[in-house]
């Protein structure tokens, strides 16, 4: 939970006040990355970032950069291996000019909670066949803070389905999904999947008392290995479906 009211009066001016947001949204996408106003405005929102996520409990790794420019690839942001964090100016044209300074927290953000700790040995892997288990973590962390407590209103574009998928989860689980989120979180980036079972046990025996067998482990883990898997990605989830399924397995 983010205690809003106790962040510092820099950082609170650019959650509260929707003109500076823009202003400093308008520097950093449309100057040049290399002058003084843009690079202004990526510190004044990296620091606001940097000290958001503190106050969430949930602090950024090191990471070199944030590196501010036009990548052209298709995506807002990137956290790469070696902890580059990227934000691609051009990306954002794509979306309505008063829905770009509330996207832009929302994917400096994202990409700061993948930025955790470095990435887990095996996460190529888990990057090609299943990126759900990373991407419905820090979406649904990235959505609780951004939208639920700075009450921000970005483009809400990808990672719907791994979202609910986790949504579901915890209802069935009955719990709060924010809880499940935070103790996957402790995993870093490309690791959920392999540590799915071994956390879901935790959770387990310190919510309901009752410890995951060995037969409900592999159910679980290849009920999760469905949901958060790539071809996923774009489904249109139903929660009520997705936590049926979870009790079925969990029963
Ligand atoms: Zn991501």
């Amino acid at each position: 939970m983010l205690d809003v009211s106790r962040l510092s009066q820099p950082t609170l001016r650019l959650v509260q006040d929707a003109g500076y947001r823009a202003r400093l949204t308008v520097d950093l996408l449309q100057l040049d990355p290399s002058s003084p106003e843009a690079t202004s405005a990526r510190d004044t929102i990296d620091a606001a970032i940097l000290e958001i996520l503190v106050a969430a409990g949930l602090p950024r790794g090191p990471i070199n950069g944030p590196i501010v420019e036009r990548f052209g690839r298709g995506w807002f942001g990137r956290k790469t291996e070696d902890c580059s964090l990227l934000i691609d100016i051009g990306a954002f044209d794509l979306l309505p000019e008063d829905r770009r300074p509330d996207s832009l927290i929302r994917t400096w953000l994202h990409e700061s909670i993948h930025a955790r700790q470095p990435y887990a040995p095996g996460f190529q892997a888990e990057w090609r066949d299943a990126r759900g288990f990373e991407e419905g973590v820090a979406e649904g962390l990235t959505r609780q803070i951004v939208v639920d407590e700075l009450k921000l209103r970005p483009v809400l574009s990808g990672y719907h389905s791994y979202v609910v998928a986790y949504q579901a989860l915890a209802r069935a689980l009955e719990i709060d999904v924010e809880h499940l989120w935070r103790q996957f979180w402790t995993i870093p980036a490309g690791g959920i999947g392999q540590a799915f079972t071994v956390v879901l046990s935790q959770v387990l025996t310190t919510h309901r008392r009752v410890s995951l067998g060995a037969l409900t482990g592999r159910r679980a883990s290849a009920l999760a290995a469905l949901q958060f898997a790539n071809r996923r990605g774009s489904d249109h989830p139903d929660l009520d479906a997705l936590t049926a399924a979870w009790r079925q397995v969990l029963r």
